[in-house]
């Protein structure tokens, strides 16, 4: 008998295993539907020997010590600052938009003071910022939204940018200032050996037993256990009662070129161009010293894998009546990206497994603990 069966080995689940075995000393079987470690954030070495992420570019930040502090027990890090380019009336312009995007686009020579009434001049007043096209027009104005956010939005969401909550291109700021940093936290680096190497030491643990390849439904009614965490779609656990929740797919070509360089930085976005979204090019991002180069093309699609909750309001209503669901199953934790259908980043997901294993230790006796109360009382 398992005290925990732990579905799904991307970080919430793999965090979770790790926790419930090295504080609690209980005993846990990790399974997952695919064949390795590390859920979305696995790594491998392709066919030619380069390190590529095989479900897309994945940068870890963060601004959360605690966080870094926990993930740093099992990896050490490389620095790495992302840096994208986007492809923009054929020149590969910074994004997000900063100085540079603006003056290199139009010709201009603007200073930080200058961009900022050259925004407010375009800018579209918005009396209540609710879609992702409200808060880039408002921001922007339109011909900036047009080049760099319509079309990539519609291709990678298959739906307009009017309605999709405004939380998905919030997450793009714009700068009037020369950075062109991707992110700002505090804290951005690779795993040194990579994410998949990072998840072995996580879970390479004698309380942790780990399954690959193993579907939850299959193995559901054969294994004993007392307690579940489900990373998986929420909307799939109970069997889609409430109708499917929709999830955003992509599929990923990879392509290894005889040559050591492809493009100048590891991402360049294709908003207005192409049938795919981004290209990556990995060894920009993991420092690997290698002859060859190797790429992914990301094209979205709405069937495959579940890669993205979609933010949409309708989408959430329904995820909330899952939710009283999911609060009403005794015993089941929900954990992650597919299981709170939220759009998080790889240190949110991090965040909130250690917050749900706080909350699991403080409301189950560890093991032996609980004789021991009672003995004494
Ligand atoms: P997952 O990694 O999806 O893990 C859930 C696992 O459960 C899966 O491996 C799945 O196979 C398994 N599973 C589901 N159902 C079952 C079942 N019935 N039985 C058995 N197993 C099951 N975040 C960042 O911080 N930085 C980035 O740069 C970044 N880039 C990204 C790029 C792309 C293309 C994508 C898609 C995501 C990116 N992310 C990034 C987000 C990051 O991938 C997620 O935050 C993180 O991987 C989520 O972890 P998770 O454990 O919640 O989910
Ligand atoms: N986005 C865009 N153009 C870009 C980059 C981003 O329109 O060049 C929008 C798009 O809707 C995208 C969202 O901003 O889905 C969030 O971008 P991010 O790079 O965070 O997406 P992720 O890496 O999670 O796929």
């Amino acid at each position: 008998m398992y005290d925990w069966l732990v579905v799904g080995a991307g970080f919430a689940g793999s965090v979770l295993a790790e926790r419930l075995a090295s504080q609690r000393g209980d005993r846990v079987l990790l399974i997952d539907r695919r064949p390795h470690l590390a859920g979305n954030a696995h790594d491998r070495l392709d066919a030619a020997g380069v390190l590529i992420h095989v479900y897309g570019p994945h940068i870890f930040h963060t601004n959360a010590g605690a966080i870094v502090d926990y993930l740093s027990s099992f990896t050490d890090w490389r620095d790495y600052e992302h840096r994208v380019l986007a492809q923009v009336d054929g020149k590969l312009l910074p994004i997000p938009i900063n100085l540079d995007t603006v003056n290199r686009l139009y010709g201009l020579d603007l200073d930080s003071a200058g961009m900022e009434r050259f925004l407010a001049e375009r800018a579209e007043p918005v009396d209540d910022i609710r879609t992702s096209e409200d808060v880039v027009v408002s921001t922007v104005g339109r011909d900036l939204y047009e080049k760099f956010f319509r079309g990539y939005t519609r291709k990678q969401w298959g739906v307009d940018p009017s309605e999709l909550s405004r939380t998905v291109t919030a997450r793009i700021p714009t700068r009037t200032n020369r950075d062109d940093r991707y992110f700002t936290d505090s804290f951005q680096k690779m795993p040194a050996e990579g994410y998949t190497r990072m998840f072995e030491r996580m879970v390479d643990h004698p309380l942790i037993e780990t399954a690959l390849g193993v579907d939850y439904a299959d193995i559901k009614d054969q294994v004993s256990f007392r307690r579940m965490v489900f990373t998986g779609p929420v909307d799939e656990f109970f069997g889609h009662r409430l109708g499917r929740l929709p999830y955003r797919s992509l599929r990923f070509q990879h392509e290894t070129l005889d040559k050591p360089w492809h493009q100048p930085v590891a991402v360049v976005n294709y908003p207005q161009t192409e049938e795919y979204t981004r290209v990556t090019e990995y060894k920009h991002m993991t420092g690997q010293d290698h002859p060859k180069t190797s790429l992914t093309y990301e094209y979205p699609t709405a069937e495959g894998d579940p890669f993205y909750p979609v933010p949409r309001p309708e989408n959430e209503a329904l995820y909330k009546q899952y939710q009283a669901l999911a609060r009403a199953t005794p015993d089941v934790w929900f954990v992650g990206r597919l299981a709170t259908y939220r759009y998080y980043n790889m240190d949110q997901v991090v965040g909130q497994a250690l917050a749900t294993f706080a909350r699991i230790d403080s409301a189950l006796p560890r093991k032996g603990t609980g004789a021991m109360k009672s003995a004494a009382e």
